[in-house]
């Protein structure tokens, strides 16, 4: 059995893997060798299915297939070139009981957990009382196909995972003085994403008889606009009711009140808080859209043709993307605007905080971390839980894997890295886990 130093031998091997997503093939096989390498039991015992890809996806018999447990993570980072790198992003550099690297918390630290997790409890003779399948997509960071394929192997073989479980909420440590716990966020439901673009269309011309009314004048004003207005109202969710509801529990005197009294009554918060932190508060209430990329003429001198911008927006599970298109339609053509929808996904369905599956990962959770606040958790990001929910009965979207305010920031950025502490206890966790599931 690995003991903490074999844990870091083995987390280290896995973010040392340069797996970029969509880097190519060599890289991601390469991982998959180490992944065989360092867990053995895994190798010998789970059935490897192929589905496509470099998507991974093993079987590990229990003794009944009537309630599978799906524990999913991706294999693929996000690049790392620029930022301001402590050490090299793919050094797995050790420092502090801390482990440094791209990966280290978005997501190798739930591969790791989950895989760790069931490689010891194969060597400890344990045999699951459910069919268990690891999942791991490798293109989840460009929303890419690989947990479909999963999904479609599932579907094609006639089984429903009753649970899938997956990244999304983490630990979060205590971070001031009136929260009195940490906080596991369960996340139990993803806004909803699409990418529109804006084009405006114009006759061209030598820039030094510019008329009024260019197409980048008008994205310009139609930009303008957006971000001076709220074009999508704000509105209490379920989701945020719940979530702020359960953030009481961590919360001191005067705040705990507070958000017990808003999670049953506070409509006006919605209205309130985007005005107070309008990143936080729209996200958390609202639609969300912001510009993200634009492209006009090929050179300095020429009044372009055509111009254009691409918005990325984030649904709120109050709206519906049709009507969010309708009504960034109907703004665009003041501005004379075409509008194209390149792609679109609606919220994910919101799971219920009283149902078996949230029930029985929270009482694994106050077991192993009996000092913890399980709070439901609204997710702005996506996950490639939503694809695997298509056919599953139940949802989770949590690592409960410690993280302080300073690591969340590393997520996509600089300087990722994770407690080995944390590694640790999330690897006891998935183990406690498994050997209760039912
Ligand atoms: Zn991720």
């Amino acid at each position: 059995m690995k003991n903490q130093n074999g844990y870091v031998d083995s987390f280290v091997k896995l973010i040392q893997c340069p797996t970029v997503t969509n880097s190519g093939h060599e890289y991601f096989e390469a991982f998959h060798k180490v992944l065989d390498e360092e867990f053995p039991n895994v190798k010998q015992t789970c059935e490897k299915i192929e589905v496509g890809g470099d998507v991974l996806l093993y079987k590990w018999r229990g003794k009944s297939s009537a309630r599978p447990l799906v524990l999913m993570a991706h294999q693929d980072v996000v690049p790392a070139v620029g930022g301001d790198w402590k050490y090299p992003p793919f050094s797995a550099t050790v420092v502090d009981g801390k482990v440094y690297g791209r990966g280290a918390m978005d997501c190798k630290n739930t591969l790791f957990s989950t895989i760790q997790a069931v490689d010891e409890l194969i060597e400890q003779g344990f045999v699951p009382e459910q069919d268990v399948y690891l999942s791991y997509s490798d293109n989840e960071e460009t929303s890419g196909p690989g947990a479909s394929m999963a999904r479609d192997w599932f579907k094609s073989n006639g089984i429903t995972p009753f649970l899938v479980v997956d990244e999304g909420g983490a630990i979060i440590k205590k971070a001031f003085s009136l929260m009195k716990k940490d906080v596991a966020a369960v996340g139990i439901l993803e806004k909803g994403y699409a990418d529109v673009k804006f084009i405006a269309h114009g006759k061209g011309g030598h820039s030094s008889q510019p008329p009024k009314q260019t197409p980048i004048a008008r994205l310009a004003a139609f930009i303008n606009y957006c971000e001076h207005h709220t074009v999508f109202k704000p509105k209490m969710s379920k989701a945020a009711k719940a979530m702020i509801y359960g953030l009481g529990d961590a919360l001191a005197f005067p705040l705990k009140g507070f958000c017990k009294t808003i999670g049953l009554t506070g409509w006006w918060v919605s209205k309130l808080a985007p005005k107070l932190n309008a990143a936080y508060g729209n996200s958390m209430f609202a639609t969300t859209m912001v510009f993200t990329m634009s492209s006009g003429a090929s050179a300095p001198n020429v009044i372009p043709q055509d111009a254009w911008v691409v918005a990325n927006l984030r649904f709120a599970p109050t709206d519906k993307s049709e009507d969010c298109f309708n009504k960034l339609r109907k703004l665009a053509k003041k501005y004379d605007l075409e509008v194209e929808v390149l792609q679109s996904r609606e919220a994910s369905p919101m799971i219920d905080v009283n149902g078996e599956g949230y029930q029985m990962y929270k009482k694994a959770l106050n077991e192993v971390y009996p000092d913890v606040a399980v709070v439901p958790y609204l997710m702005f990001g996506g996950t490639d839980c939503r694809v695997l929910q298509q056919i599953s009965t139940n949802a989770i979207r949590c690592t409960p894997c410690a993280l302080s305010f300073d690591q969340l920031g590393g997520m996509h950025a600089s300087n990722e890295n994770v407690d080995i502490k944390s590694l640790e206890e999330c690897v006891g966790f998935f183990k406690k886990f498994i050997q209760e599931y039912k």
